[in-house]
Order: structure tokens, then C-alpha cells, then sequence
């Protein structure tokens, strides 16, 4: 096919026009030409660049190579830096071809030198903020890993790797995830088996917000145990897929520890009170009955108080005991069947008996059996009605209603004292949690009664739960199993 004729004139617009730089060297290795883009990168004029060789740039050992390989292969490609005319140094991705005669003959080179500077210094910025992004990651104290839509672990920090058993974040990277979990032995925070599906990751990865659990593990070849609290979150392409998930890795074995160490006081604390109280009330009680035979009434009338005081310190050291064994898991129950509304009007009458500021009103009742520790429930109620009397000071009624939901009884207390505000709703359920009153007023306890009452309804599988706003008064619920008369 014949080429029109203005083809020539037609190439020659294109190499002239392209914004790449373009030189055409001669077969013996010299610059024919040079188009406008090639001017402005290197800086010499086409008469300052006439039969000088590309090696004035590349350096001679260089363009000696690039020459070989368009020799052997006909093509080249690299990237380079050159040097200018004024002595600058440029980054090129340099593409050059051979040009050929029907016979094979080299007639001449085309470089085509792509100014790359723009981009090397997009990449270096990127880098630059990787290695920031990376010296932050490894200096924190919190163990840092990433793992892909499948799992498979891309990321750790050093402390996420040392936490794991390597001695960088990079070996435990390198090491497969099976691998990784068969070191270790993972526990919930009772010592049961934690299972993978609610490892935060994974939850995070079938869309939940913020997942986090305290996990308890145990090396399996140093038997070290160690506790850390995992939060993930996970990141998610336009469409909604998981891309990868953030995990955080918080030991807090330490804190664990000393709390461990602050139980054990509890524990042999409470022990250790309850023999010499027990001998004191022994002994007061002795004293005030041969008081009363001598006919001392006043002396006797004291030793009654100190008896009540007594009671209130043993109380106590009761709950202190109950925590301690809540903590170890050897609170045990004594189960029978019972009438609820029974021991409800005993435990009522009996308190209304000693309280002079409220009176206990039994709204409604609803006769029902219940299965359980009777004294245990008894000790619910009995915390139950003493907090709500105890949280109204101004006030001076409690009400009580006992309802059948379902299979389950419900029964509710309610005061019309300080209230609860929104954020410690649910935390007064918490171990020594007390709510510190704004306004100066304080309340003496150890903050363990509803602890207490939470762990002996949820072992009686019911549940425990508060209705309240600051000022507004508390209703507190528990729900017990009803045994259905036959
Ligand atoms: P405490 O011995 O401090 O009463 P509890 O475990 O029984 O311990 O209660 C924990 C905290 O919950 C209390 O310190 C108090 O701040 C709050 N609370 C309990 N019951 C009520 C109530 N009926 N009204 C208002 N606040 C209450």
C-alpha cells in the first residue's frame, strides 16, 4: 500500500508537538535531532547538542548499555536519571527503539524521555508518611494489627508480635494465622473457652460497630498468662464489602493483677473480721443478759445498741464475703420451691416493722411459685427495699407490685428519692460502684448490694434491671422463672 505523500510531514508534526522529550541518534551514536519537549528537559540547543552523544547525560557506562540491549533486542526500557545542561539531575522512564532497513541495517535510535520527577517525588511524600505512619505505630504501647478480607494478618507492630510470642511484629506477619492461635490458649473472663466468632475482628468485619472483649490467654508452651482488651474496626469499600479489619491490642494484665491482689485482701479481710465479731456478739449478748438479771437497765439498753451496730458490721462483712466468692465462682445456691408473695409480705412486714420514715406499700400481688435459694432472693429484696428507702430521704412511701409476665414473675420497687441519671443506669450494677451525688449529699455503703443482686438473679435465670432519672425516683425490676401450678 502506497503511503500518502504528506505521511512524512505528518510524522514530523507529531514528533515535534509530543510532550515528551524525543532525540533521534544516529546509528554511530550522536544526536540527528531533538524536538521541543527534549530542549526544554535537558537545556542544550539543537547546535549544542549536533554530534554529541546521549552519554553526556546517561553517563557513558549507561548509554554504552542502553545501545547493547537496542542492539540485540531492537528496544529499551528504563528508568534513569539524566543530567542536565545547567547540572540538574532529572528522573526518566526511558523508552527507545532501533530503526531498521529492510536488511536489518540500524539507521538510526529514538529516545523517548519521559519526565518523571513529579511522580518520584508523589512517591518519596508517600513513603515519607508510610515511615511517619510506621515510626507512631511501633512506638505505641498498644499492640496494632490489620488483617485482610480473609483474615490473613498484613499488619502487626512490634508490641502486637512481642505480645503474640516473636520478637518483631513482622515474624508474627510471616507466620499463618492457624499457626499463630495454636500458641495460645484464649479464655472469657470466667476461664471458659472464648471461640473465634466473637473475637472483635470478626465481628467487625460482618458489620459491627465497634466490637471489643476482654480476653484472658495463656501461652501454651511458657503457660504465661496474660490479659488484653481487643477493639477492631473494620473498613469497607463503596459497595459495602469488607476490605480489612483494625485490631487494638490493650494489655491490661497488670491492672488484672492488682485487682486479683485486691480480692484476695477482700477475702481474707472479710475472713479474718468475721471471727472476732462473731465472739464480740457472743459476748454482748452474754453481758446484757446478767446485766438484766442485776436489774441495770440503762447498761443494757447501750449493749442493745452496740448488738445493732454489731448487726450492721457483720451485714457487712457478709457482702464483703459474698463478693469474694461471686469472684472466685463459689457462691452456690441451696434450691427449693417457694412461694414468692409469701416471702415478699414476711420480708415487708419484717421491714416495716424497723423503718420509721417509709411505708412499704404492696401495690399489687400475684401468688407464685418460684424455684431457688429462698434466703438468697430473700437477700435481693431485703437490698432492694433498704436502697430504696435509703435513696429517698425526702420521701416516705415504697411502692411494690408483683406481676406474671409470661413464664416469668416480675417484681418491681419503687422509691421516689434522688434517682438515677441516664449514664450510671446500668453501672450501678458494677462492683464498687457508687454514684458521688452533685450536690454534696453522700450516702454511707460499700457499693456491692446490687452487684450482689445482679449475680444471684442472673444464676436463677432472671434478669435485673433499672428504670430511673435523676430526681424522678428509681423503679428497680428483677424477673424470676415461675413454676407453673399443675
Ligand atoms: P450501696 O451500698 O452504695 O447502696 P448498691 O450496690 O446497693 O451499694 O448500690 C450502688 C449505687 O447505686 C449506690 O451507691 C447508689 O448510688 C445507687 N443506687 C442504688 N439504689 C438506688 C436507688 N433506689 N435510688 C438511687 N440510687 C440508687
Amino acid at each position: 500500500m502506497a503511503l500518502p505523500v504528506f505521511y512524512d510531514k505528518l510524522y514530523k508534526r507529531i514528533f515535534l508537538a509530543s510532550k515528551d522529550a524525543i532525540g533521534i541518534i544516529s546509528s554511530e551514536g550522536f544526536y540527528l535531532e531533538q524536538n521541543a519537549a527534549h530542549r526544554k528537559l535537558i537545556g542544550y540547543t539543537d547546535n549544542e547538542l549536533h554530534q554529541k552523544t546521549p552519554a553526556i547525560h546517561f553517563g557513558k557506562r549507561a548509554f554504552n548499555k542502553i545501545v547493547k540491549e537496542l542492539q540485540k533486542n531492537n528496544q529499551y526500557r528504563g528508568i534513569h536519571e539524566i543530567r542536565a545542561k545547567d547540572g540538574t539531575k532529572i528522573p526518566i522512564d526511558l523508552s527507545a527503539f532501533a530503526v531498521k532497513d529492510e536488511r536489518g541495517k540500524i539507521l538510526c535510535y529514538v529516545g523517548i524521555k519521559r519526565d518523571i520527577s513529579n511522580q518520584k517525588k508523589t512517591e518519596e511524600a508517600l513513603q515519607k508518611s508510610r515511615d511517619e505512619l510506621e515510626v507512631i505505630l511501633q512506638g505505641i504501647a498498644d499492640g496494632i494489627t490489620v488483617q485482610n478480607e480473609t483474615g490473613k494478618l498484613v499488619y502487626a507492630n512490634n508490641a502486637a508480635g512481642i505480645a503474640a510470642g516473636f520478637p518483631t511484629g513482622e515474624d508474627m506477619v510471616k507466620t499463618p494465622p492457624d499457626k499463630i492461635m495454636e500458641k495460645f490458649e484464649l479464655m472469657d473472663e470466667s476461664g471458659n473457652p472464648f471461640p473465634l466468632e466473637r473475637l472483635p475482628g470478626r465481628k467487625a468485619m460482618l458489620g459491627e460497630t465497634n466490637p471489643e472483649a476482654l480476653i484472658r490467654y495463656r501461652n501454651k508452651q511458657t503457660n504465661e498468662e496474660k490479659w488484653v482488651i481487643i477493639k477492631a474496626r473494620a473498613m469497607f469499600d463503596d459497595f459495602g464489602k469488607p476490605l480489612m479489619s483494625i485490631n487494638i491490642l490493650h494489655d491490661v494484665t497488670e491492672r488484672k493483677k492488682v485487682e486479683k491482689r485486691k480480692d484476695e485482701f477482700i477475702s481474707i479481710a472479710s475472713h479474718e473480721l468475721k471471727t472476732p465479731i462473731t465472739s464480740i456478739k457472743a459476748y454482748v449478748q452474754i453481758l446484757q443478759k446478767q446485766l438484766e438479771k442485776q436489774g441495770n437497765s440503762e447498761s443494757s439498753r447501750f449493749l442493745l445498741k452496740i448488738d445493732r451496730q454489731i448487726e450492721k458490721l457483720t451485714d457487712l462483712i457478709a457482702d464483703l464475703l459474698d463478693v469474694s466468692k461471686i469472684q472466685a465462682g463459689k457462691l452456690t445456691f441451696q434450691k427449693t420451691r417457694f412461694s414468692l408473695d409469701g416471702l415478699l409480705k414476711e420480708v415487708v412486714e419484717d421491714m416495716q416493722r424497723i423503718s420509721e420514715s417509709h411505708k412499704i406499700v404492696i401495690k399489687s400481688l400475684k401468688a407464685c411459685t418460684v424455684a431457688g435459694d429462698k434466703e438468697r432472693i430473700e437477700q435481693v429484696l431485703i437490698n432492694l427495699l433498704t436502697n430504696a428507702m435509703k435513696y429517698s430521704p425526702k420521701s416516705n412511701e415504697v411502692h411494690v407490685n408483683v406481676a406474671k409476665v409470661d413464664s416469668m414473675v416480675k417484681v418491681s420497687v419503687t422509691d421516689f428519692g434522688i434517682g438515677i441519671g441516664k449514664e450510671d443506669l446500668r453501672r450501678v450494677f458494677e462492683r464498687f460502684f457508687r454514684i458521688s451525688g452533685s450536690n454534696g449529699e453522700t450516702f454511707p455503703g460499700l457499693g456491692v448490694g446490687l452487684y450482689i443482686c445482679a449475680e444471684i438473679i442472673k444464676r436463677h435465670q432472671g434478669r435485673i434491671w433499672v428504670e430511673s432519672a435523676r430526681t424522678k425516683g428509681s423503679t428497680f425490676h428483677f424477673t424470676l422463672p415461675r413454676i407453673h401450678s399443675v
